[in-house]
């Protein structure tokens, strides 16, 4: 294969956690959003899911499921059967009630071996639910520190996915070591990149389902940093609740969810007809970097 023949990467990511969640001042765990009512929510979750993973079956596409272990439980016991419908997917963790580990809005950062046993009970439940092996981690609000990321080494995670880095000369999409956090765990980062008026933008997708974005804006970055990230990973994330309601909990209404599931799928239909991307789950993509490490 040719440099030019080269493809970059492009990998589908989905946070499963509490609808319009939020971090609370003095409590480790989210809540959904109005907080003040004290609840957490999964049913736009639900149904976000149960669309996103029927527009997955039909382009074909294998992702990569980040399940906050809380959220997983509550889906299975409102009867979404998740081992099944997740099969093809890749099984990762994004922690265990959406702790604000680094206390940045709780306001009380959590001690390493707090950070610790709710890791690796959020990773326990993963493992006995799907019965799969969990290598990939997602940190909530994407805040990793030293301790988090030293607790990731430890607990035997293999990639981290919580940094955003911009895509460009300095950064071509590659998997890195987490230098800046003393530690070789790998981190697979989300882009960052500027659209068409120079202004920043994320590979979250909540901006179109806040009619902020359009999809093509998407599909546009994805043209542009094809050749610049040739054998790079671009990681898209999507938060399945927000199909139904915005981030204050507000449900959507029929007409705008019904956008939101097309917008969804022009992009997925785009991004499987383009030329020169493939897209794969996130631990596939990191073993075949491994692979290619080790034969160099
Ligand atoms: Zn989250």
């Amino acid at each position: 294969m040719t440099q030019s023949d080269k493809p970059m990467y492009v990998a589908i990511s989905l946070d499963i956690d509490p609808d319009a969640n939020s971090a609370a001042e003095g409590r480790h765990d989210a809540l959904s959003s109005p907080i003040e009512y004290g609840e957490i929510r999964v049913d736009a979750c639900k149904k976000g899911l149960q669309k996103i993973f029927e527009l997955l079956e039909k382009y074909d596409i294998d992702a990569t499921l980040f399940y906050e272990a809380r959220t997983a439980q509550m889906l299975i016991e409102d009867g979404m059967y998740l081992p099944r419908l997740s099969e093809r997917h890749e099984i990762a963790c994004h922690s265990l009630k959406h702790e604000d580990f680094l206390g940045k809005v709780s306001g009380i950062p959590m001690e390493e071996k707090s950070i610790e046993e709710s890791i690796d009970k959020a990773k326990e439940i993963l493992v006995k639910v799907f019965k799969r092996e969990i290598k990939g981690f997602r940190a909530p609000y994407t805040r990793i520190n030293h301790t988090v990321v030293k607790v990731l080494e430890r607990l035997r995670f293999q990639y981290d996915s919580s940094e955003t880095v911009i895509l460009g000369t300095e950064w071509a999409g590659n998997p890195y070591p987490l230098k800046a956090f003393d530690s070789s765990l790998m981190e697979l980062a989300l882009p960052s990149f500027r659209d068409a008026k120079g202004k920043k933008m994320s590979s979250y997708l909540w901006a179109i389902f806040e009619g902020r974005r359009i999809f093509s804006e998407y599909i546009d970055a994805v043209v542009q940093a094809r050749d610049m990230a040739k054998q790079g990973l671009f990681v898209f994330s999507i938060h399945p609740w927000h199909l139904y309601v915005d981030c204050l909990g507000n449900q959507f209404g029929k007409d705008r969810v019904r956008e939101n599931a097309e917008n969804l799928e022009s992009i997925f239909s785009q991004l499987k007809q383009m030329q020169g991307i493939r897209i794969l789950r996130q631990d596939k993509y990191m073993e075949a970097w491994l692979e290619k490490e080790d034969s160099n």
